[in-house]
């Protein structure tokens, strides 16, 4: 047998949707010839197919699509009736569109630090940030793990807040809580919201989103403000906004969504293999797994103890190598929350940390076992090389 050499192995990318792609190809291309001349494009039998099989994987009552994962957190905090000057507490250590969309409603977000082990939002300080003003909490189950649901369902219902999870990166992880019952990743708060990005673990080939719920009020609330704030066509209730998942995107999805759970599957093998080699180094530290979670690793992020980040992250990218800094400025020093009048910042000093050490590896559903032993060995020769 002889040794393959870099070229063989095929280019390593962060997401390979291409291989991705070919693995399913005739289906998916059967399904949305099937689409193009069925002429349903908006609220078609897919969408409606995909809302029904997504609500049967989740174990959830109503799924609600839209057209992409920051609509359906803007969606959810409309449908909840929240008033400008609220405050909604969530992590800075997310992608901004998370808090973005508080910000956009008139809405306060109050930005708290994460566990710097999980690199999910901290319960305590949720609990320390509330005031009569909080009206609600968006934990982000960040990388593919769930928070600390247990603690942070707790704080809510003392403190009478909406837990909305923001699942964009988390859909098929699942939570066992304290009673030993095991729910969905999205399906523990009042409201769960997912991105169907290209590569979110469950993609698209375009933008789309999805909104859980177990409440039949909050659902025909949702259902209400994604369509033009109307129930009756042309009868407006409420200001609502124009979101809606594609019949097309939904076809592409219902396919990919009978592999989710092997795609998981894919993911923990690459995250195991990472683990496996990188354990023993003190230089390194490997994502801490949350006992209670199942991790569906949209991301696989290591922490960097006293090395240079960036050098590691050069060192890779001159062998051909990508790797990616999720995230490299905290949301709280972003200029456009610092320069928003509204908001008060206050520093946060484990995520301000992470960010400059973390760093994520390629890690997707087709990767090979000879790209991983290149990835790896490449990163142990940076470590050996400065020490
Ligand atoms: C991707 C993502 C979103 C937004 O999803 P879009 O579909 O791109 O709008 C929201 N929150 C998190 C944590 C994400 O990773």
């Amino acid at each position: 047998m002889c040794r393959r050499t870099h070229q063989d192995m095929g280019k390593i990318q962060m997401v390979d949707l291409v291989s991705q792609y070919k693995n399913i190809q005739e289906e998916v291309d059967n399904a949305i010839l099937n689409v193009v001349g069925s002429a349903a494009y908006i609220r078609g039998s897919e969408v409606k197919g995909l809302e029904e099989e997504l609500a049967a994987y989740l174990g959830i009552k109503h799924v609600i699509t839209c057209g992409n994962g920051t609509d359906a957190l803007q969606i959810s905090l409309m449908a909840l009736g929240l008033k400008p000057g609220d405050e909604v507490i969530s992590a800075s250590f997310t992608f901004i569109a998370t808090v973005e969309v508080i910000a956009l409603l008139g809405l306060i977000p109050v930005m708290v630090d994460v566990d710097p082990s999980t690199f999910n939002i901290d319960p305590k300080a949720i609990e320390n940030a509330i005031t009569d003003k909080t009206k609600a909490i968006i934990p982000v189950h960040l990388f593919g793990q769930c928070g600390n649901m247990d603690a942070i369902m707790e704080v809510a219902k003392k403190h009478d807040l909406y837990v909305i999870e923001d699942t964009a990166q988390a859909i098929s992880a699942a939570y066992t809580n304290n009673n030993g019952e095991t729910k969905k990743a999205g399906t523990i708060g009042h409201i769960g919201c997912t991105s169907f990005f290209p590569s979110k673990n469950l993609g698209c080939y375009g933008d789309g989103g999805a909104i859980f719920t177990e409440d039949d009020e909050i659902a025909e609330m949702l259902r209400m403000v994604a369509n033009h704030g109307m129930k009756k066509r042309y009868y407006h209730e409420v200001i609502g906004v124009n979101s809606r998942l594609d019949n097309l995107q939904a076809a592409v999805l219902r396919i990919k969504l009978r592999l989710l759970d092997n795609y998981k599957g894919a993911r923990n093998a690459v995250a195991d293999f990472y683990d496996n080699a990188f354990i023993n180094m003190e230089q390194l530290s490997i994502p801490e797994r949350n006992p209670q979670s199942s991790h569906a690793f949209h991301q696989y992020t290591l922490k960097c103890n006293g090395i240079d980040r960036d050098g590691l992250k050069d060192h890779l990218a001159a062998r051909d190598i990508p790797s990616m800094v999720y995230y490299p400025v905290p949301l709280h020093m972003q200029d456009a929350f610092i320069n928003n009048p509204s908001f008060k910042q206050t520093s946060l000093p484990i995520t301000e940390d992470l960010a400059k050490k973390v760093i994520s590896l390629p890690i997707h559903t087709e990767m090979k076992e000879e790209q991983l032993i290149l990835i790896t060995e490449t990163v142990k020769e940076y470590i050996n090389s400065i020490s």
